[in-house]
């Protein structure tokens, strides 16, 4: 049988095993130490923040930038709709109701009319997300966001390394504060591990003290020069990143636009060979943004069984998936927004392998896999 071309695969190699390496030797394996104090300087650098703190995943970036902005029971934040259910759920940790709103059906961004069709009375804030990377529309999102007094979350999971009219995702002109992940199948990784940014001094100094129970960090207390006794006045929680995952993203985050590099060539290979079909249709780039292909995800057209299409495609070992999930149909949000794009995508999205490591090769074994399956699939159908 052919070599297996997963759907997604990190990019490591012997940088990110001497940076591990070397925190291993020093002794700070935990969290707070200099290896995340050196990683969240360098990501807030990068990305234009003033400040950025290393947490455990970026769902728990979510519910701390939640709670900055002091989320709580019988609120209302508005999520996109169409996304991995961590964003509805972090707001659900706080206590408050997911509003979920529908999404532009080209992008599967977050449809601004729509989210503003459900501000109310309990509405405190919005949460936008970058579509697998790609930036939802901020000016359209800060227009609304600032006329009805709402916070603005931007969940940048996906979107390390991409870019809004030249603006990087997580500068403090796209939202208030941003939470990006550092998940295994994201763009830069950690295995685990998240990452929040902000130019708000209230909210940074939040962050820090609520994601290492309240109190301040450890190191800092190491370089005071008398006996620091912490005081628990505040809630908090244990959302620290180790030592260990900061070394390793540090060394990812410099190499965060020669992956981004790779994965466009990628995507603009698989435009060619893919462009064209009746059976599905290519993701939408948008002109004025930089997208960093955390996914490459087909819209199978209404006639194509994409269920049937990601069988055959992983009985040849190319692996493939769903998109992302509509979230207003997850029984545990128990809601009844309706959002028929996401739904729509939800149902037809197919996502075909993309990563850094892909071949030249592999992407026309892929694409002429596509082709031939979802060709076959539609054929067989008809007779
Ligand atoms: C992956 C993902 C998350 C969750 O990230 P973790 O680091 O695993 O918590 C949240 N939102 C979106 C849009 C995602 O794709």
């Amino acid at each position: 049988m052919a070599d297996q071309i997963p759907l997604g695969r990190p990019s490591t190699g012997d940088e990110e095993i001497d940076a591990v390496r070397a925190v291993l030797e020093s002794g700070w394996l935990a969290g707070q130490g200099p290896a995340t104090r050196a990683f969240e300087s360098a990501f807030a650098h990068e990305v234009g923040a003033a400040y950025a703190h290393a947490v455990t995943n970026c769902t728990a970036g979510l519910h701390l930038a939640l709670l900055s902005k002091g989320v709580g029971p019988g609120d209302e934040v508005i999520v996109a709709d169409y996304s991995y259910p961590a964003t509805a759920h972090a707001v659900q940790f706080c206590g408050a109701t997911p509003r979920f709103a529908d999404v532009n059906p080209d992008t599967g961004l977050i449809d601004t009319g729509a989210a503003a069709a459900l501000v109310g009375e309990r509405t405190v804030g919005l949460i936008a997300v970058d579509g697998f990377g790609q930036p939802a529309d901020y000016d359209e999102l800060n227009t609304l966001s600032r006329a009805k007094a709402l916070f603005l979350v931007e969940d940048a999971a996906c979107s390390a390394g991409a870019s809004y009219k030249g603006k990087p995702t997580g500068d403090p002109t796209l939202a208030d504060v941003a939470a990006f992940s550092l998940h295994g199948r994201k763009g830069i990784t950690s295995g685990e591990g998240g990452v929040v940014t902000t130019s708000d001094g209230e909210v940074s100094s939040f962050v820090g003290s609520r994601l290492c129970f309240g109190v301040e960090s450890a190191l800092d207390r190491a370089e005071s020069d008398a006996l620091p006794v912490p005081v628990f006045a505040d809630l908090g929680w244990n959302y620290k990143l180790s030592d260990i995952a900061s070394a390793l993203a540090h060394v990812q985050l410099r190499r965060l636009h020669e992956l981004v590099e790779r994965r466009s060539h990628v995507a603009a290979k698989y435009d060619e060979l893919l462009g064209g079909s009746d059976l599905f249709e290519l993701p939408v780039a948008l002109p004025d943004r930089v997208h960093p292909w955390q996914s490459y995800v087909l819209k199978m057209a209404p006639g194509v069984d994409r269920g049937r299409v990601a069988m055959s495609l992983r009985a040849e070992g190319i692996g493939c998936n769903i998109g992302t999930f509509a979230c207003h149909v997850q029984p545990v949000y128990a809601t009844s927004d309706v959002c028929p794009a996401s739904a729509d995508l939800f149902a037809r999205h197919l996502a075909i392998p993309m990563h850094a490591e892909l071949t030249e090769s592999d992407v026309e074994r892929v694409a002429e896999a596509v082709h031939r399956t979802a060709q076959l699939d539609l054929v067989t159908r008809r007779t």
